[in-house]
């Protein structure tokens, strides 16, 4: 079929740009065309229109110029890229088509000035490259602060992918040569989009961000990051920051599933800050503050120096309360110097925002007086030159509150630029001359109704009302507009100096407008300073945001030990303490000791058993990230790395069973944890059979004991695990406490030493609320299972030697579960009815599932199909 050269012009660009929507400026307007119009007339609810007739006809759609950064916007968030194409030739000048050129990609990992980028997040593209087998190295960017860091991963596939959602990336940039699995497995996850980018070559702009860096594969990883950027963006990266190298036994080690499970940064249910550890912690009152206080979370420390030196300062700071608030009061001021720095490189910043630049960097002198008081002078700031030098240049050039609009003037002092001084005095001459021309029209016709008006189509304009019209003497004025009731009047003398005004108005922008960019690229110079003095504040926010924590909360602050022992008094939970009525969270202490470094947790549900666990995971997060902890006393080991196991939440979006996710994380603890590792084994094999969960349990208990020797706190209901104790010498039983009072039961919250002796479900099914007859005759069955069965210890195997080899401590489980007679006569009857053939089969299906292979969704399918067969019977 024949295309017009506009839509050969068009399908020429869009095969560069397959894989985003391509917004194709036509006028005033940005079209799409065939696919992309589908889809976008879709996603945007927009009428889908065509281009052509008949069988030839183009699906087209399309959004005004002016409003696209919703659309876009709106396009983005739903993980799409989009390719903007402009015209940049003027159509007035050209015969023919105009050229046409895309001029940036917008993608959700690459965004710079967006309402989707969060203040106080940062926003990640990941790039990775494979190194052998097993290793990658992964380089890091948020390209709205400049940021870059990269990290080398030892592990597989699964690893990485862990990598990349802990690291939270939108976007995931890839070598064109991974395995096919690989690749299956990241474009299918919701979390992030995908591209391929194959050029990994060094690009010799950049190569000082990256010249202290040597291993390949880190290089490869950064440089592909780069390309991708760069063909993108199409300018030049000026704001980016020097690559940050974290090995990766540089920090505290946490998993997506530990850090989800944790709640470091939002809870895992509704996925909302709020009852996250964050949100206790983040005092911070600048976004840098608060992206710092992310980052903090997401790569603990582990050197012992560093943590020290955060919590000196941080005394300083809980030693002088007024100080530290006033300097508190004084950051609110500052804006996010961070991200003006990397939009003045970028060269996107505006007036109002350098306004804003210069103001924060006023605060300057202000905010080292109250460092000074507190005794932290020779922390940060100790530098200032750039920065007065800065704040006098943007004063003596800008105006104190400037337009957004960076083309329509009003951005320049006066006596800044002589030409744009006359100028101005021309456009002020001519509207003073207009302002006195209405003076001597009313005077000249005598109608005092008379008034000189403007708008944007007529220009300048005399206006009489109807009724005084005879009184215009002939042939002076020129009719040139007609209202309900007046006249809209011109003159050749007004049209003379209407246009000295308009040109005079039209060269100010433009002058204006030239000058600004200017000023914008002498401020240019100033962006590593910047970036740098955004470090300092970010963290003095961060450390007086956790003085301030630890006052409020009463917080300690922890001491280091050398020695593997955990001792903590009168610990708690930094979150639930904060929910829960004030004065009634029961303190607790833990004590862990190299012969006594597993801690196995029973008593009833709703007892706190959780609550008691991450509560240590939490106070070792916050010890290793330099904050003060919830309790009177905390002496703690560092920790290198932390796994849990809490929670029971489906991964439905990764299509994996509960069961299945439940034994991914114990397999990563099973095989990375070390001896300084923490972990956290919440209610272990719950997902399957009670047997199978209970011999599980016993076996990987023996596990950490005999081939890990990590601190471990363990969980279950299953009482008969107890007797473990007896059998692993390090392995200590603990109970939290319940109390019976007149026939309802008690929740203490106090864990104590030893076993729990009962569990208590039933009363808690009755503090749910489930109905009276159900928990009666729970508690009935209770009774009959208690006798009938006696003690159903798993039997176990003598443990006192860690070199016996696994297979050999496996149990074997010869107990047959007795059949009760668990339903009332009349049920029996109804249950022993004849199956019908139909169901049986159906039966043997539901046996024969293999579920450990099946998504949620595949189950779904399945049950439904069932249920149509049945339903059809
Ligand atoms: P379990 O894991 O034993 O079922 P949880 O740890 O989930 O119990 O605790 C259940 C609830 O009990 C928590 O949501 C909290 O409200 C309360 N709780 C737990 N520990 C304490 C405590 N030490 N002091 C006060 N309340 C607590
Ligand atoms: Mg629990």
């Amino acid at each position: 079929m024949a295309q017009t050269p506009m839509m050969q012009q068009y399908l020429q660009i869009k095969a560069n740009y397959k894989d985003a929507f391509l917004f194709f400026r036509l006028g005033d307007f940005y079209e799409m065309f065939y696919e992309d119009a589908i889809k976008a007339s879709k996603e945007l609810e927009i009428t889908l229109t065509g281009r052509g007739q008949g069988e030839e006809r183009i699906p087209m759609c399309g959004v005004p110029h002016h409003s696209a950064e919703n659309y876009i916007t709106r396009l983005i968030e739903k993980g799409y890229k989009i390719a903007v194409c402009e015209q940049v030739e003027d159509p007035k000048m050209v015969k023919g088509v105009v050229k046409r050129e895309v001029t940036k990609v917008l993608t959700p990992g690459t965004l710079m000035n967006s309402k989707l980028l969060p203040e106080k997040e940062n926003n990640y593209l990941l790039a990775f490259s494979c190194e052998g087998e097993n290793a990658y190295g992964i380089a890091r960017c948020d390209l709205s602060t400049g940021e870059t860091d990269v990290t080398l991963l030892t592990g597989d596939m699964d690893d990485l992918l862990q990598e990349i959602l802990a690291g939270n990336a939108k976007e995931v940039i890839a070598p064109d040569d991974i395995e096919l699995a690989l690749k299956e497995k990241l474009e299918t996850h919701p979390s992030f989009i995908v591209t391929v980018q194959s050029d990994e070559s060094e690009l010799k702009e950049y190569e000082g961000l990256i010249c202290h860096i040597q291993q390949p594969a880190l290089k490869q990883a950064y440089n592909r990051m780069l390309h991708y950027l760069i063909e993108t963006q199409k300018q030049s990266l000026r704001h980016l920051q020097k690559a940050v190298f974290y090995p990766s036994d540089s920090f505290l080690k946490m998993d997506v599933h530990a850090k989800r499970n944790l709640e470091l940064v939002e809870t895992l249910r509704d996925k909302k800050k709020s009852g996250s550890l964050l949100s206790i912690i983040d005092q911070t009152v600048t976004s840098m503050g608060g992206r710092l206080l992310r980052q903090w979370l997401d790569r603990p420390l582990v050197k012992e120096e560093a943590i020290v030196n955060r919590q000196a300062i941080i005394e300083q700071f809980l030693e002088q309360y007024f100080e530290r608030e006033t300097l508190r009061d004084t950051l609110k001021e500052v804006y996010d110097i961070e991200r003006l720095a990397a939009r003045i490189a970028y060269g996107s910043v505006n007036a109002r925002e350098l306004a804003q630049l210069k103001r924060s960097l006023s605060k300057l002198p202000e905010i080292t007086a109250h460092l000074a008081q507190l005794g932290l002078q020779n922390h940060w700031l100790k530098e200032l030159s750039p920065f007065k030098e800065l704040v006098v240049m943007l004063g003596e050039s800008l105006v104190e509150d400037p337009p957004i609009s960076v083309t329509d003037g009003g951005l320049i002092v006066d006596g800044y630029n002589k030409e744009l001084d006359t100028y101005r005095d021309a456009s002020r001459n001519g509207k003073q001359w207009i302002a006195e021309l209405e003076r001597s029209e009313r005077e000249s016709t005598g109608i005092r109704s008379l008034k000189v008006g403007y708008n944007k189509v007529f220009g300048y304009y005399i206006e009489v009302s109807r009724a005084n019209t005879h009184l215009l003497p002939e042939g002076r004025y020129e009719r040139k507009q007609t209202l309900a009731n007046a006249e809209r009047y011109i003159t050749p003398e007004l049209k003379e100096k209407e246009a000295l005004i308009l040109e005079a108005d039209e060269k100010l922008s433009e002058l204006e407008y030239e000058l600004f960019v200017r000023i914008r690229s002498q401020v240019e110079k100033f962006v590593p300073s910047l970036q740098l003095l955004a470090g300092e504040i970010s963290e003095m926010d961060v450390l007086a945001g956790f003085a301030a924590v630890a006052e409020q909360n009463l917080y300690v602050k922890p001491t280091l030990t050398n020695s593997r022992d955990v001792a903590i008094k009168g610990g708690r939970h930094p979150v639930v303490e904060t929910v829960i009525k004030r004065g009634s969270y029961v303190q607790n202490e833990i004590n862990l000791t190299d012969d006594r470094d597993m801690l196995l947790i029973t008593g009833p549900n709703m007892g706190g058993k959780s609550t008691y666990m991450r509560q240590l995971a939490l106070t070792v997060v916050l010890t290793q990230i330099g904050s003060f902890v919830p309790a009177d006393e905390a002496t703690l080991p560092i920790f290198d790395k932390i796994f849990t196991r809490i929670g029971a939440a489906d991964d439905l979006a990764s299509g994996q069973s509960t069961f299945m996710v439940e034994m991914l994380e114990t397999k990563d603890a099973l095989t990375k944890a070390t001896p300084h590792s923490l972990i956290l084994l919440d209610e272990i094999g719950r997902g399957t059979s009670t047997y199978d969960g209970m011999a599980l349990a016993q076996a990987i208990i023996e596990y950490i004991y005999k081939s890990i020797g990590a601190k471990t706190l363990f969980s279950t209901h299953y009482h008969e695990l107890t007797t473990l104790a007896e059998t692993i010498p390090n392995l200590r039983n603990v109970h939290v406490s319940a109390a019976e009072e007149n026939g309802t039961v008690v929740f203490l919250h106090k864990v104590i030493e030893g076993a729990a002796d009962r569990s208590y479900g039933v009363y808690v099914a009755e503090l749910a609320g489930l109905p009276r007859n159900v928990t009666t005759r729970a508690e009935q069955l209770l009774k009959t299972l208690e006798t009938s069965h006696g003690n159903r210890d798993l039997p176990t195997t003598q443990m006192d030697d860690r070199e016996l080899g696994v297979e050999e401590v496996a149990v074997t489980i010869t107990e047959e579960p007795q059949q009760l007679s668990l339903f009332e006569p009349e049920v029996e009857k109804q249950k022993e009815k004849e199956l019908n053939r139909k169901e049986k089969e159906l039966l043997t299906k539901i046996v024969e599932t293999d579920l450990l292979h099946l998504t949620p969704f595949q189950a779904l399918e399945k049950i439904d199909q069932w249920q149509k067969q049945l339903k059809r019977k």
